[in-house]
């Protein structure tokens, strides 16, 4: 099988000394194994995502010497096919609509039984408030929730997934107990974009035969809900390769808003690729 990895930014800001990493390594390993490089622009999120930021992208990607098939896969032309995906899980009765804000759920986890409020990878854990809806009663203002416990429930067992990165490395293992207590029922469908991030990003990784997917350790706990959805969609288990993140001087992850860390911002100050390979470690 031919190596493919991706990057998958969201043009929701400049890229930064972690991106610059992420898509490095992404695009190093590739090169190794003779394999492709790949990137996927994740726009689903239209009310942040900005052309200028995505075509800022393109060219920060392309002065580091990084090379991937054009035109890049873009997320918002792929819609209907996510809500194909949707369409799938709810067919097989593991959805149901929700109409919760996100008020709403703090105040329920923080009422005095239920104890303080969780966070999953997802963020707060979904108390459960909306389960056992009908989708028939689905509207505008709802979002779609997975039923987790259903959907751990459907698989005659649950799958593993194969993690390369010295982070995380090892063969995982997915916990029937920590999906449904420590992650919960998450979002499928957001009320605004009737996607979600989990779902797009398993139908493309599978669309565009990634073989391992390069990312963030920032996302190592999400990757339980992916495998789970790959597995509920039929969908390929890829690889795992989950890096370390980049720090700025006090230890704290660089973020969107750390413009000083953009790309752009050391190319402006004369900084050439092989000083950003250095300056992330490479
Ligand atoms: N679009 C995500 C981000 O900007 C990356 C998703 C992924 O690599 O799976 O952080």
């Amino acid at each position: 099988m031919i190596y493919r990895t991706r990057f998958a930014p969201s043009p929701t800001g400049p890229l930064h000394l972690g991106h610059a990493f992420s898509a490095l390594t992404a695009h190093d390993r590739a090169v190794a194994r003779g394999g492709r490089f790949l990137l996927r622009i994740e726009d689903i999120d239209t009310a942040r995502a900005r052309p200028e930021w995505e075509a800022q992208i393109y060219d920060d990607l392309a002065w580091l010497g990084l090379d991937w098939p054009r035109p890049a896969l873009r997320q918002s032309q792929r819609l209907p096919v996510y809500a194909g995906a949707l369409d799938r899980l709810t067919t097989m009765g593991l959805t149901y609509p929700c109409r919760c804000r996100r008020g709403d759920i703090r105040a329920t986890l923080s009422a005095p039984q239920a104890g303080a409020p969780v966070q999953g990878p997802d963020g707060l854990i979904y108390p459960g408030t909306c389960r056992g809806r009908p989708m028939a009663e689905a509207g505008p203002g709802d979002a779609i929730r997975l039923d987790m416990a259903r959907a751990v429930a459907v698989l005659p067992a649950l799958p593993a997934f194969t993690e390369t990165g010295a982070l995380h490395g090892g063969v995982h293992r997915l916990d029937p107990q920590a999906l449904i207590t420590g992650v919960g029922d998450v979002v499928l469908a957001r009320r605004d974009i009737g996607t979600s991030y989990h779902v797009a990003v398993v139908v493309d990784d599978a669309h565009q035969g990634i073989t391992e997917v390069v990312r963030g350790a920032d996302l190592f706990e999400a990757t339980q809900i992916h495998v789970l959805l790959q597995t509920l969609l039929a969908l390929p288990v890829p690889e795992y390769h989950h890096h370390r993140l980049i720090t700025d001087e006090t230890g704290k992850r660089l973020a969107k808003r750390d413009d000083a860390r953009a790309i752009a911002a050391y190319r402006a100050e004369g900084a050439s690729p092989a000083d950003i390979r250095a300056l992330v470690g490479l």
